[in-house]
């Protein structure tokens, strides 16, 4: 039997430093008090929950993987997808994002819209993701709430649509009102590490005296969010005009609860899904998933290569033999995996909306498609405009086969975009990202994991843009601009500025110069 419980599967984004981590564990906390009903005692010290996380995947079948976290909320499964929690942007981050149905943006109450909101924004945007907005840190002082709606619509352009608002400002918090059933939501400051949410819901007129002052605001100003058109809409939320804002304190638990039921209510779980020829996967027919993401090295004494994937459609049956798209070639699902650490379990099956962990994938790429039955080739996960160039050379040039295979694997791995030509000939390549970021990973993992140190040197290269085979051509010897090709076959012309790719751009009006899809 499958499972057919509804799923929402959702990823937490910010800009560092807002609070996801944090986010991250009160929501795992509170699907376990859900699960053990109510049995959990406070515990000091918030990383403890962490490694407790083994022991509940354990007891209440709530699994970790290293990509995603699933637990049952009101009976829905709901996989909480993780994001990389670097400082620095990267193309992890947009394909994480295909693999989800929503995302839930967590702005930090004090600091209002940072640069990688608003790129985070773009990127759900592009993509149609649906987004729940958490103005977090609301215990602490901030920003106004009405000048954070500012920011939002003029910033992101995107119409913010309270579903609560909070009563007393940021730093003397009170709780919120509920704008969609007029009640407060009391919030009472517990001692640190408390895991109960200190949530407490009564009827306007139930408003204790201490709090009438402050409640007669936020109802003045909910009032006034109604009359400018700031009421939530569904149907405007799902085509991504409107985000849907909730105030809360991740730290003290507040706004935890009211944010899983929210995700229950208004977010989008599965839908069907059509792949590059244009035919229409139902969630329900046979099984397909992509994969969004491509793991090594996780074990080093058996270097093993995990492909996480998305369940599109139909349901995963552990052992299963499914056909590789991009290939034709069968893949044997003998080993699916969930783990986190070191501890993994096995998936015996897995339904839409769900992450798997397929061992043993050294034939998967990210992008790729696997499916049973009628064939399906989803579209790839779109590579975004690289702004950083280097130049990779082995440094000890005895290492040169390590130096290949290594560069190979993080190129399929995708932590950096690899681009070669004639010229610069195959023992230097030029990796290309869009985040600087990357290249200390590349860094790092050739010289660990791969035994092959690099050299690496910058490009004065900071812009894209896509052309063919007759733009090679015709590009070849012009000065100021490089034309690569990367693995895919795209050919890249590289600029140092885009004044100068405009420059090009004019100058020869019958070259293809497309732009490609901004990282920021
Ligand atoms: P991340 O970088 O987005 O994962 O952020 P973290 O979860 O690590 O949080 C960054 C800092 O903000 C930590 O010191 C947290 O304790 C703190 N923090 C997170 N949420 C809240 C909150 O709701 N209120 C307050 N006062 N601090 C918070």
């Amino acid at each position: 039997m499958s499972d057919k419980r509804p799923r929402r599967t959702f990823a937490v984004i910010s800009h560092p430093d807002a609070g996801k981590s944090t986010l991250t564990e009160a929501l795992a906390l509170h699907a376990r008090v859900i699960n053990q009903a109510g049995a959990v005692h406070g515990k000091g010290d918030r990383r403890a929950t962490v490694s407790d996380w083994m022991a509940m995947e354990k007891a209440r079948g709530i699994s970790i993987t290293s990509a995603a976290l699933q637990f049952v909320y009101r009976d829905h499964v709901v996989n909480l997808v993780d994001t990389p929690g670097h400082s620095d942007f990267s193309e992890d981050t947009y394909r994480v994002l295909s693999a989800v149905d929503s995302a839930v943006m967590l702005v930090d109450a004090g600091k209002g819209l940072e640069p990688q909101t608003l790129k985070l924004f773009r990127v759900c945007a592009l993509r149609g993701i649906p987004v729940i907005t958490v103005i977090n840190k609301w215990d602490r002082p901030g920003l106004s709430p009405l000048g954070l709606m500012d920011e939002i619509e003029q910033q992101i352009k995107l119409r913010p649509t309270p579903l609560t608002w909070p009563v007393g400002e940021a730093g003397d918090f009170r709780g919120v009102l509920d704008r969609r059933t007029g009640e407060f939501v009391k919030y009472t400051r517990t001692a640190g590490g408390a895991t109960r949410a200190p949530e407490r819901r009564m009827a306007a007129d139930e408003v204790e005296e201490a709090d009438t002052a402050v409640w007669a605001d936020a109802v003045d100003e909910h009032e006034l969010l109604s009359l400018d058109d700031k009421d939530h809409d569904q149907e405007r939320f799902l085509a991504g005009e409107t985000t849907p804002v909730m105030f809360a304190s991740a730290l003290q638990n507040f706004g935890v609860a009211q944010l899983l039921d929210l995700l229950l209510e208004l977010a989008p779980g599965p839908s069907a899904t059509t792949g590059v020829d244009g035919s229409v996967r139902e969630v329900e027919d046979a099984f397909s998933a992509f994969v969004f993401k491509v793991q090594s090295g996780m074990n080093s004494s058996h270097r093993d290569r995990l492909a996480y994937a998305r369940v599109v459609s139909g349901t995963f049956e552990r052992g299963m033999i499914v056909t590789h798209a991009s290939t034709g070639r069968p893949f044997a699902t003998k080993f699916a995996q969930a783990m986190f650490g070191r501890e993994t379990t096995s998936v015996e099956q897995a339904s839409p909306g769900d992450i798997i962990g397929l061992v043993n994938a050294q034939a998967l790429r990210v992008g790729d498609t696997i499916y049973e039955g009628e064939r399906i080739d989803y579209p790839p996960v779109p590579s975004f405009a690289p702004e950083h160039f280097m130049t990779a050379n082995a440094a000890d040039i005895g290492r040169y086969k390590q130096f290949r295979k290594g560069i190979e694997q993080l190129d399929q791995e995708g932590v950096v975009q690899v681009l070669r030509s004639d010229l610069r000939g195959d023992q230097s390549p030029v990796l290309a990202a869009v985040g600087p970021l990357q290249f200390e990973v590349v860094e790092e993992r050739m010289k660990n994991e791969f035994n092959s140190p690099i050299r690496l040197s910058r490009l004065e290269y900071g812009v894209a843009r896509r052309t063919d085979a007759a733009g090679v051509q015709a590009l070849a010897g012009k000065r100021g601009v490089e034309v690569l090709q990367r693995t895919d076959g795209a050919y890249l012309a590289l600029f140092i500025d885009k004044w100068r790719a405009q420059t090009t751009v004019r100058e020869n009006p019958d070259v293809l110069l497309e732009e490609l899809p901004a990282g920021g």
